[in-house]
């Protein structure tokens, strides 16, 4: 008997490692017991045996930028310390102008492939701001994918132009929108959110627009903010609503598992949150992640952001097959002062390449753009 087995055998969680093993996702019930264990090694040996059984050693990555448009915001999220109210001296909405220098200076200096577009909840910005921001980066920049607005987003879009969010959808993509990120999910129970976002979107209107967005050929990502109010119970619930849309739609090309950073936030002056999850939680959310979704949702990304490049490495051994992006000019996890460093892409193939892996950089759908 090997030792993998041996272990397997004598874990609590061995029957569900076994099934995992032999094709089989863990149930709702299941995902609950993995969180709760310890095992968190074993769990990474299973899902890293997964993971390689599909990639290989081979780790992508997106060349990209954040554009985080504009920080006014009336949703007042207690997590978040990126916005400011109307009219706050330190509110800004960035011109079109100002967008086209910056994806300029960016394919200038970078070859980005991706421009990642996200930012408050504006009241002051109607539909035509998104679309000839989206028109102008895919006539002037076509190597460049569009991958933007959250489903919160666009649901604020919605309102503000007394539309429907599927017809908003059906114009930006019509304008140039290629892919949704996955932001606004927080976590998919109405019990968090409100505690954490009450003024945002719900749950089932999350799950709603991302299945329009799907239906009318906008893929997207799928997140899941972790380390706050939420039990186990909720993040298994989290797992499982994504799956079960994704099994429906197909439409997830990745799932991204970020940790909450408390500083600067109400939450952390309200003493809800002390301290972000850290390392050995990254490390378990990851492997479950590959388990829950094997076979289903093809990436599971590194989150290297607010855990560091030395997490990203390990959280490689544990289930994910890609780093993500290089997010230069992100502003939104720098506010809390967690954001691990500036990366680029040097930076990402140097340290793919001290774990011996593979390193392909992509683009916005995970097509591999050159070998490195
Ligand atoms: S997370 Fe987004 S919606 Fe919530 S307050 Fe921050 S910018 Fe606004």
């Amino acid at each position: 008997m090997s030792q993998i087995t041996k272990d397997l055998y004598a874990s609590e969680i061995g029957d569900i490692l076994e099934n995992s093993l032999a094709g089989n996702r863990p149930s709702q019930e299941d995902c609950v017991r993995l969180l709760e264990s310890d095992d968190v090694h074993l769990l990474g040996l299973v899902a890293g045996h997964l993971t390689r059984q599909k990639y290989g050693k081979k780790v992508s990555f997106v060349n990209n930028i954040i554009l985080n448009y504009t920080n006014v915001c009336v949703t007042d999220c207690k997590f978040c310390a990126f916005y400011r109210p109307p009219e706050h001296e330190e509110s800004y909405t960035i011109s079109l102008e100002e967008i086209e220098s910056r994806v300029k200076t960016a394919w200038e200096m970078f070859r980005i492939t991706q421009v990642l577009i996200q930012g408050g909840h504006n009241p002051k910005l109607g539909i035509e701001y998104y679309e000839d921001a989206f028109r102008l980066i895919r006539k002037n920049f076509p190597e460049i994918g569009v991958h933007g607005l959250s489903a919160s987003e666009i649901d604020m879009i919605a309102r503000v132009e007394k539309s429907s969010t599927k017809e908003v959808l059906s114009r930006l993509k019509e304008s140039g929108l290629q892919s949704v990120p996955g932001a606004g999910a927080e976590i998919l129970v109405d019990s968090v959110k409100d505690v954490i976002s009450p003024k945002k979107i719900s749950s089932d209107q999350w799950i709603r627009i991302m299945e329009e967005a799907h239906s009318i050929g906008l893929p997207a990502s799928a997140t899941m903010m972790y380390g706050h109010v939420e039990s186990n119970k909720d993040i298994a619930e989290h797992f499982v609503r994504i799956a079960k849309l994704q099994e429906k739609t197909g439409g997830f090309m990745a799932f991204i598992p970020w940790s909450f950073e408390p500083n600067n936030t109400l939450m952390q002056k309200e003493k809800t949150v002390a301290y972000s999850a850290g390392g050995f939680q990254l490390l378990k959310m990851i492997a479950i992640s590959r388990m829950m979704y094997d076979g289903l949702i093809p990436h599971i990304q590194s989150s290297w952001l607010t855990n560091g490049i030395g997490m990203a490495q390990m959280a490689l051994q544990y289930g994910a097959d890609d780093f993500g992006g290089t997010l230069i000019g992100e502003e939104v996890v720098s506010c809390t002062g967690a954001r691990s460093t500036e990366l680029t892409a040097k930076k990402i193939i140097d340290a793919v390449k001290q774990m011996d892996y593979a390193v392909v950089e992509r683009d916005n759908f995970y097509n591999t753009v050159q070998a490195h």
